[in-house]
């Protein structure tokens, strides 16, 4: 029997944040995102991050795109990141213990990147270029990932990488959660398959969906950016302790839930603004 994913008790409570607590308290989370005509993305991701509770977000950009950035931002902290070396600069400091590395990212920046990033063995979510980008050798990225990684891939991403699993999906002969939980076993780290049905499966075996249908249909979730934002809210709440595959599991739900106040219409920049409104119907 595979959990579908509802509001339980223990999210309820662990989404509640102690009102005394520090921002420091909450976690600092990285987002490695945007390049020159892409930087929505990486703003999507860093405010979702940012909204979703984690005391501290730095969006990690080009240095070209430090300005567009800065006109666009105020409580997200900015970084220009020339290369890998600076990465692993900045996670000298502890306190920064989240990592979202991809959305629109570019290809040739996160090939160098993710890799990099793997190897600082953080919670980090792998979105967007950061899988593409291994489209033609995946072994760089399947070596390097490990058990504090989530990577979320729509169905186009997974068959990229996982074109066997991709192709007995599409054929029936393995369902959706049955693909992730393989492709979960095969990379040891946690699969979030997304689509209008998602699939999270974690390398135990553990494995969980969640239906955005009847009820919860939120056809409207398939627009531009929509990914970026989840991939933000997953990152943001590793920041907040969570482990990856409660934060894959609780970040599908709180971006459904924040989609199911809109209907046709909704942009991705109207998710991120709607978690506030989420968190406050869960007291
Ligand atoms: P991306 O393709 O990376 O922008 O991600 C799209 C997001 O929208 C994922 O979180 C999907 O689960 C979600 N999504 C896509 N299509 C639908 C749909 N028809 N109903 C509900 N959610 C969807
Ligand atoms: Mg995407």
């Amino acid at each position: 029997m595979i959990r579908q994913i509802t509001l339980t008790e223990e999210m309820r409570s662990r989404l509640a944040k102690p009102a005394a607590a520090h921002k420091y308290d909450h976690g600092h989370a990285m987002v490695l995102a945007g390049s020159p005509g892409k930087g929505g993305a990486a703003r999507l991701a860093a405010r979702a991050a940012l909204r979703v509770g984690a005391g501290l977000v730095t969006l990690a950009c080009p240095q070209i795109s430090l300005a567009e950035n800065a006109a666009q931002l105020n409580a997200i902290m900015l970084t220009a990141l020339p290369d890998a070396y600076s990465l692993r600069g900045h996670f000298q400091d502890p306190r920064l213990n989240a990592l979202c590395l991809g959305p629109g990212l570019g290809q040739p920046r996160a090939l160098e990147m993710a890799p990099a990033a793997l190897w600082l063995r953080r919670p980090t979510v792998l979105d967007a270029d950061a899988l593409t980008a291994f489209t033609a050798d995946p072994r760089p990225l399947f070596t390097a990932l490990h058990e504090q990684v989530v990577i979320t891939p729509h169905l186009g991403e997974f068959r990229r990488l996982f074109p066997d699993l991709a192709h007995a999906l599409e054929d029936g002969s393995l369902t959706l959660v049955e693909a992730a939980r393989h492709a979960a076993d095969r990379v040891k780290c946690t699969v979030l398959l997304k689509g209008p049905e998602t699939a999270i499966a974690h390398p135990s075996g553990e494995a969980a969906v969640h239906s955005a249908t009847g009820s919860r249909a939120a056809p409207w979730l398939a627009t531009a950016g929509s990914g970026d934002v989840l991939a933000g809210i997953i990152a943001g709440l590793m920041a907040r302790n969570f482990s990856p595959f409660e934060a894959a599991c609780t970040g599908t739900w709180l971006h459904v839930e924040a989609a199911l106040s809109f209907g046709p219409g909704l942009i991705a920049e109207d998710l991120p603004e709607e978690l506030p409104k989420v968190f406050r119907a869960l007291n």
